[in-house]
């Protein structure tokens, strides 16, 4: 086996993000050591029975006292928080980097309270599933995807390396962006289409015409690859659309233009252009497959029964 990364690294927040990277980094052998942390009692117990972490500290000054990495895996909402707590413990020079979806405020939240001693790399990991907490996590779940990094000016290009290092060391792909530049891009790949997710179904939860019962009935007509999407954590996104504003609401106006013209299409039985965009569409969908972000299979490869 290569020579670890880190001696110690500690991470803060144990839910799927935190716990795949403490179960990645430990199945990989990128840290000498793992030093988890979790505000929440349940999360905490359920770490030490999981054991992915090799100590599940009982406060934020025991987890990140010996540690020269400090990757923080909490909400967007609470992540200056759980900066701020660890700040008074932190050594001198440690790298701290954080996982979340939205990057220019959180930026703006961290820097105010981060401490001298520190540098600090924000990143992105594009890998999650719609579970959350630390049952949900694994090993590989950062495996063929990418990682956006998001250096700001309390960054520097030795902890860039190391961080991209982490990311590379669990299988992942790395790019660097400005983080304005990742919040739009995350607005129109991730952000509105979990919007859109979150409106269907609940719009669908209240036609009146149709009941409950139907819709999970025959939810295998396009519905239900929208009600996987829209059962992610609550938390985590009342957070993303709280903190990503301008870009989501900037990517929602043309949404909306598109929207419209599509109405229009449909009005005016302009059966041509409807199926110039659907073409087009599905162009898209083959270029994920190519890139290897996703199955080819029919359906996601769900097994189906034959009735021969
Ligand atoms: P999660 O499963 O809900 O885990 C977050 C954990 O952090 C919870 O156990 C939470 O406890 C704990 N926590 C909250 N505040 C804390 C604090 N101040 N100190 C210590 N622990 C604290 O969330 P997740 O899905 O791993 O997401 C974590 C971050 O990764 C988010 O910023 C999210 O935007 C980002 N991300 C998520 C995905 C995804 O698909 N899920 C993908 C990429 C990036 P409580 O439950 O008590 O609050």
């Amino acid at each position: 086996m290569t020579e670890p990364l880190f001696d110690t690294i500690a991470v803060v927040g144990l839910g799927l993000i935190g716990s795949s990277v403490a179960r990645g980094v430990k199945a990989r052998g990128l840290a000498r050591r793992v030093v988890g942390y979790d505000s929440s009692t349940q999360v905490h117990n359920r770490a030490k029975e999981l054991g992915f972490c090799d100590r599940v500290a009982n406060t934020p000054a025991e987890a990140v006292k010996d540690a020269e990495f400090v990757l923080i895996a909490v909400p967007v909402g609470a992540t200056a928080d759980a900066v701020k707590s660890v700040a008074p413990h932190l050594r001198q020079g440690a790298i701290v980097t954080e996982v979340g979806s939205v990057k220019a405020a959180v930026i703006r939240q961290v820097l105010a309270v981060l401490p001298g001693q520190a540098v600090f790399v924000p990143g992105h990991p594009i890998a999650g599933t719609e579970h959350s907490g630390p049952d949900a996590g694994f090993a590989e779940l950062f495996d063929g995807r990418w990682t956006i990094l998001t250096p700001c000016e309390r960054s520097n290009e030795a902890a860039v390396a190391k961080v991209a290092a982490l990311w590379r060391g669990l299988g992942s792909a790395v790019e660097t962006m400005t983080p304005e530049h990742h919040d739009i891009v995350l607005a129109i790949t991730s952000h509105i289409p979990h919007l859109i997710a979150f409106n269907i179904v609940g719009t669908a939860a209240d036609v009146e015409e149709v009941t409950q019962s139907e819709v999970i009935k025959f939810s295998a007509g396009g519905f239900r690859d929208f009600t996987r999407i829209a059962a992610s954590d609550p938390v985590m996104w009342r957070d993303v659309f709280l903190n990503n504003k301008e870009a989501v609401l900037e990517m929602l106006g043309r949404f909306s233009e598109d929207l419209a013209a599509l109405q229009r299409m449909i009005r005016w039985d302009d059966g041509t252009a409807l199926l110039e965009l659907f073409t087009r569409t599905r162009a898209i969908r083959r270029g994920i497959i190519e890139a290897g972000q996703d199955t080819q299979e029919a359906d996601f490869g769900r097994p189906h029964g034959h009735e021969d």
